[in-house]
C-alpha cells in the first residue's frame, strides 16, 4: 500500500466517544497510511484502550494510551490531552466519570429543548446501555440520520453552537486541577488545539504561563483548526517554558473534515512521552 506519511498523530476520536470508527480501523488506518503510531484519545474515557492495544500490536505500529478530558479555564472550554495515565491512581477516574455523567444530563436537557421543534427522541441519539461519551456531535448525527441537515458541521453552524437557545453548557474540570489529577495518575498533560479558529480567540499567553506553572508538558502546537496567526505569541512561551510541541489530526472518521495523520509529532518527542509516563504502551 502506498505510504506517504510518517510520524505519530496524538490525537483520534473512536466510537468510544464521537469519532465514527472503532479504535481498531483507526490503528489500522494510520498503520496502512505509513504512520509509526498512534494515541487513541477519546473524550473523557478509556474503555477504546484495550482495542486499540491489540490492533496495534497486530499492525506493528505503537499506541500510545491517552485521553482528551473536558476542561475549563475560567470561562473558556479547554481541552486536555492526557497521555499514559494509570486511571487506578488518584482521583482521574472518578473525576472523568462526573464528566460524563454531566455531559449525559446535558445532552438530554439539549434534547428535550430540541424535541419542542424537531421530531428527535433520546433514544435515536443514544441507545440504551450504550456507554460511550456523549457529546454534541451523536445529537447532531440523530438530527442528519433524521433527514433535518446533511452533516455534523452544518448541525453546529446552524443550531449546536453555545449562542444557539437549543445550546447547555455542560460541567468541566478546572484546567489546572484536571493536569494535577493527570500528574498524580503518572502521565503527561498537553493543552489541545490552543489556537482553535472555532474559538474567538487563542489562549492566552498569559494563560499558558499559568498552566505551565500547574505541570502542563506540552501544547499541540500542530493542528489542523489552529490559526496560524494566533500562534505566535504561543509558541514562544512554549520555547521560554520548555513545553514540548506536538502535532496531531484529531480525527473523528467520518464526523470531521480533518484526516488522520494531517498532522504529527516526531519521534523523539513520542519516544520522549513514553520515557516519563505510567502506561507507556
Ligand atoms: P461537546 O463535546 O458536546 O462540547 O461537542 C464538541 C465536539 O464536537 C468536539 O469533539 C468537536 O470536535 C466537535 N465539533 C465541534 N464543532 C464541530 C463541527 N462544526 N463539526 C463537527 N464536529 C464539531
Ligand atoms: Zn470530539
Ligand atoms: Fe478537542
Ligand atoms: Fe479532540
Amino acid at each position: 500500500m502506498a505510504s506517504s506519511l510518517s510520524g505519530y498523530d496524538l490525537h483520534t476520536h473512536s466510537i468510544h466517544s464521537d469519532g465514527t470508527t472503532t479504535p481498531g480501523e483507526i490503528v489500522r488506518e494510520a498503520a496502512s497510511l505509513g504512520l509509526e503510531g498512534i494515541a487513541l484519545t477519546d473524550h473523557d474515557t478509556v474503555t477504546g484502550w484495550p482495542e486499540a492495544r491489540a490492533a496495534a500490536a497486530d499492525a506493528g505500529i505503537e499506541f500510545l494510551p491517552g485521553v482528551e478530558i473536558t476542561t475549563r479555564f475560567g470561562h473558556r472550554s479547554t481541552h486536555l490531552l492526557a497521555y499514559g495515565v494509570d486511571v487506578s491512581r488518584g482521583g482521574l477516574a472518578e473525576e472523568l466519570l462526573a464528566v460524563r455523567d454531566a455531559r449525559h444530563s446535558r445532552a438530554q436537557e439539549m434534547v428535550a429543548r430540541l424535541a419542542a421543534d424537531y421530531d428527535i427522541a433520546w433514544e435515536t441519539v443514544l441507545a440504551e446501555g450504550d456507554d460511550r461519551t456523549v457529546g454534541r456531535p451523536h445529537i447532531a448525527d440523530a438530527l442528519v440520520t433524521a433527514g433535518y441537515y446533511p452533516d455534523r458541521s452544518t448541525v453546529f453552524a446552524e443550531i449546536l453552537h453555545p449562542r444557539s437557545p437549543y445550546y447547555v453548557p455542560t460541567y468541566a474540570t478546572d484546567t489546572a486541577e484536571a493536569i494535577e489529577l493527570v500528574r498524580e495518575a503518572g502521565g503527561i498533560a498537553v493543552l489541545a488545539h490552543p489556537a482553535a479558529s472555532r474559538q474567538r480567540g487563542p489562549v492566552a499567553d498569559a494563560a499558558l504561563e499559568e498552566l505551565a506553572d500547574a505541570g502542563l508538558w506540552g501544547v499541540e502546537l500542530e493542528h489542523p483548526e489552529n490559526r496560524e496567526d494566533w500562534l505566535t505569541g504561543l509558541r514562544e512561551v512554549a520555547l521560554r517554558r520548555g513545553l514540548a510541541a506536538t502535532g496531531a489530526s484529531d480525527f473523528h472518521g467520518a464526523g470531521k473534515p480533518n484526516r488522520l495523520g494531517d498532522r504529527t509529532t516526531d519521534g523523539e518527542t513520542f519516544t520522549q512521552i513514553r520515557s516519563l509516563v505510567a502506561v507507556p504502551r
